[in-house]
């Protein structure tokens, strides 16, 4: 094992051993997860549970109910997720892309870099998305990055301060098994550092499960 990838998975032990199993994605099955990949972008998950639930009391979390409900009425009801215009339209075209495509079953027999290709050509799914809904709905051993991740793994430098997502998420995929559920749980897990405590001002270092590896621990050129 290299020195990185040594680290990672102490710090993946750390931080299961902090917070135990995450369980994530919170849906009922992979339409319900990708709706809510949509929905997430910009607001709080409660925010999106309040617009999951009316689609849910309307029976409109299939993609092909969604393909067939005129836009005024998913923007009433997505409204509480805010930038609900732009959502309920990028729900819409998605919606109708995947009964077009044949549906999930039809997207599921594709390769995991065609389906990348064919989530990121979506108006409106970028590089988080679209890995979210392969890890999380297509169960794909994909790492998903997210601000929290270039945060944490910049001030702990094990990412340049320049990495970008790709650089990133090279940096997991290439020295971590590729497992969906070791991905699945230590994306969550990094959720709960970047909200709880590596915030972007005043991270709280002194009480966070990571503080034993606060100081830079790989030296030399090793970050990518
Ligand atoms: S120890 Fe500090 S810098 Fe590291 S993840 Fe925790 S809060 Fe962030």
């Amino acid at each position: 094992m290299t020195e990185v990838a040594n680290i990672l998975n102490a710090v993946y032990n750390a931080l299961s051993a902090a917070f135990g199993p995450q369980n994530w994605w919170p849906a009922d099955g992979p339409e319900e997860m990708i709706i809510g990949a949509v929905l997430t972008q910009n607001t709080t998950w409660k925010n999106v549970e309040k617009a999951l639930a009316n689609l849910r009391d309307n029976n409109l979390l299939t993609f092909a109910a969604i393909a067939d409900t005129p836009l005024a009425e998913l923007e009433a009801l997505i409204r509480p997720s805010g930038y609900f215009r732009q959502k309920s339209q990028r729900l819409k075209d998605l919606a109708e892309a995947i009964v077009n495509a044949g549906g999930l079953a039809k997207l599921e027999n594709l390769a995991t870099a065609k389906l990348r290709k064919w989530l990121l050509k979506q108006k409106g799914i970028g590089p988080e998305t679209a890995d979210s809904i392969l890890l999380y709905a297509f169960a794909r051993p994909v790492f998903v990055i997210d601000a929290y991740t270039l945060r944490i793994g910049k001030r702990h430098k094990w990412l340049a301060e320049s990495a970008d997502y790709a650089k990133a998420q090279k940096l997991f995929s290439q020295n971590l098994p590729a497992e969906v559920r070791l991905f699945n749980e230590f994306h969550a897990l990094l959720v709960q550092i970047g909200k709880n405590f590596c915030r972007p001002r005043n991270p709280r270092c002194c009480d966070c499960p990571l503080s034993q590896f606060s100081r830079p621990l790989i030296t030399g050129k090793t970050s990518l």
